[in-house]
């Protein structure tokens, strides 16, 4: 049975159970004592609906007939607030490259409420770009088309293929500019507005509890915790009364829990090639969900030490090979921020040990996986998966093409590999192929005859085995590159190439014969063209 528009019934958890801030005039401020504020979305001139995801329209049982009227597009924008909404802005501190921030908040998010959908999951549908919030700070509380069209199809991407995300249900241009400064150096311009409404079970990010810790309010920090473990971890509460635990015994065990969904959404990351960009821990999910999408990017030629973020250039703390790591000093914070709950060192830091034995062993059965074997054996696949990634940062070598083409090699026996077939095989994987000297074919000769030995223990036959390395090795993922092709037509006012890209991305792992130009490698003019391989934070 399909919802209207009109027909969505509410049940807002949040604004319920969690202590509000008094005030209720929009204007920025220091809010003490709230988990948020209450907030109406800005109304905007003349809204367009750019696209919609069924597929999360189905997790709000609406029909696609329902996100093509007029209402979907006036309630999605924040024109029309829908009886039962109770809209708010979320208060949240956080660690900004390494640094604690004080007060971030929803500066641009505003909730408007939870729905229990017919299979009785929660869902909080949240506006991003609709106007400022108390907690907007000296911005302007927009989103820019560029952004939210990024935003929109990589949140849409990374669900279809298999990686734990909010949602996206739609983006909406709002028919008026905003004014960015894109790379910081004086040049503003207007750009169009959107709005993205997105969807996720609980957006509560690290920083939720970190401003209580930081202001030493613990009261509102215990009420913030134990609603998050009765709301989104139930499977806690109902261990506790099983067992008769303790409420410190059980935040121990949330905190374990948050442990082991952060490393499962990093291995993922580093399965697909993504880099968040932004591992502040503000935008660290409680749920671990991949959140804000801002100056993300592909690892496009295995680089490790690639970051798309401009701003993060010099430091290179957020670059693709510094995920996991960071990932735990997230951790960190937020073991120091629930810490006066609990007043034991000592199980807090098992918890974080339990993050990096938790991650090998997800990072290394994902390894295993990407190239075909049955289980990783530590005995060979450490010094194998090891001198492949040496050997793919050699040479500007693209990561995703690589593995693709692996599958396809059928090794019947070590001496079938020879430089002719490395060549016949794998050539357009390959950005410059000046760099394929004698000695990297030598090298990666070498690496493949280890493989196929590898290969020949397991007795896997190849299209079993091509088959599984294709359901985790993606054909096509959102290409920096692509998704600003989209975005420079839909500035034009033509987004069929979204529409076509979001498709596309429905079946990351399936061949689409007729769709090969988007499994391509980055073309050469997109090299060093700004979103295609740089992106700032401004958005
Ligand atoms: P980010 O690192 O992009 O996730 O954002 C960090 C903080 O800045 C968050 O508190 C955001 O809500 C806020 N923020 C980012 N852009 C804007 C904007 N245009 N207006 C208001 N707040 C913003
Ligand atoms: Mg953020």
């Amino acid at each position: 049975m399909y919802n209207t528009i009109s027909s969505l019934t509410f049940d807002n958890s949040f604004t319920r159970e969690l202590p509000a801030d008094n005030e209720t005039a929009n204007y920025r401020r220091q809010v003490a004592g709230a988990c948020y504020s209450r907030v109406k979305p800005a109304s905007v001139a003349a809204p367009k609906l750019i696209a919609y995801s069924k597929e999360a329209a189905t997790l709000l049982d609406l029909s696609e007939a329902a996100c093509k009227t007029d209402e979907f597009t006036q309630v999605f924008v924040g024109n029309k607030l829908l009886s039962g909404m109770d809209s708010y802005s979320s208060c949240y501190g956080g660690h900004q490259f390494g640094t604690w921030a004080g007060q971030l908040g929803d500066g641009r998010a505003i909730n408007l409420g939870e729905i229990v959908n017919s299979k009785s999951e929660r869902w909080t549908l949240q506006l991003k770009g609709a106007g400022p919030t108390p907690y907007s700070r000296n911005a302007d509380g927009l989103a820019v088309l560029r952004s939210s069209v990024r935003e929109f199809l990589c949140s849409e991407a990374m669900f279809h293929l298999g990686i734990p995300t909010t949602r996206a249900l739609s983006v909406i241009a709002t028919g008026e500019m905003v004014e960015r400064d894109m790379f910081y150096d004086g040049h503003p311009k207007e750009e169009q507005g959107a709005v993205v409404c997105r969807l996720a079970p609980s957006f509560t990010r690290f920083g939720n509890f970190e401003i209580f810790a930081f202001r030493n309010d613990i009261a509102t920090l215990k009420k913030l915790l134990d609603y998050t473990i009765k709301t989104d971890f139930p499977h806690l509460v109902e261990e506790s009364l099983y067992l008769n635990q303790s409420s410190c015994k059980i935040y121990i065990k949330w905190f374990e829990d948050v442990c082991r969904r952060t490393a499962d959404m990093v291995v993922e990351w580093m399965r697909v090639g993504f880099v968040h960009g932004v591992m502040n821990s503000d935008n660290m999910s409680i749920l671990g969900l991949t959140i804000d999408y801002g100056p993300y990017g592909w690892i496009e030629n295995y680089d490790p030490n690639w970051t798309p973020n401009t701003t993060d250039a010099k430091g290179r703390r957020y670059c693709f090979g510094n995920q996991p790591e960071i990932a735990q000093w997230n951790l960190v914070q937020l073991a120091n921020a629930i810490y006066p709950l609990i007043e034991d060192v000592d199980s807090l830091k098992n918890a974080l040990a339990l993050y990096s034995t938790h991650f090998k062993e997800k990072w290394q059965n994902m390894m295993a996986s990407k190239l075909g074997f049955r289980t990783f054996e530590p005995q060979t696949d450490k010094t194998l998966i090891s001198s492949l990634f040496n050997i793919l940062s050699l040479v500007e070598t693209d990561m995703t093409l690589f593995f693709r083409k692996l599958a396809l090699v059928d090794f019947k026996s070590d001496d079938f590999i020879n430089q002719d077939i490395i060549l016949k095989y794998f050539i357009d994987v390959y950005y410059i192929p000046s760099q394929l000297t004698n000695s990297y074919l030598e090298q990666i000769e070498n690496w493949l005859k280890h493989y196929a030995k590898r290969l020949s223990k397991d007795n896997t036959p190849h299209q079993a085995r091509c088959l599984q390395m294709d359901s985790r090795n993606p054909k096509y993922i959102l290409r920096n590159y692509l998704a600003q092709l989209a975005i420079d037509k839909a500035e034009q006012g033509d987004f069929s190439l979204i529409h076509k890209l979001l498709d596309l991305l429905r079946n990351p792992y399936s061949e689409q014969p007729d769709k090969e130009e988007f499994a391509q490698k980055r073309p050469d003019w997109a090299r060093n063209r700004a979103g295609c391989s740089m992106l700032s934070c401004s958005s």
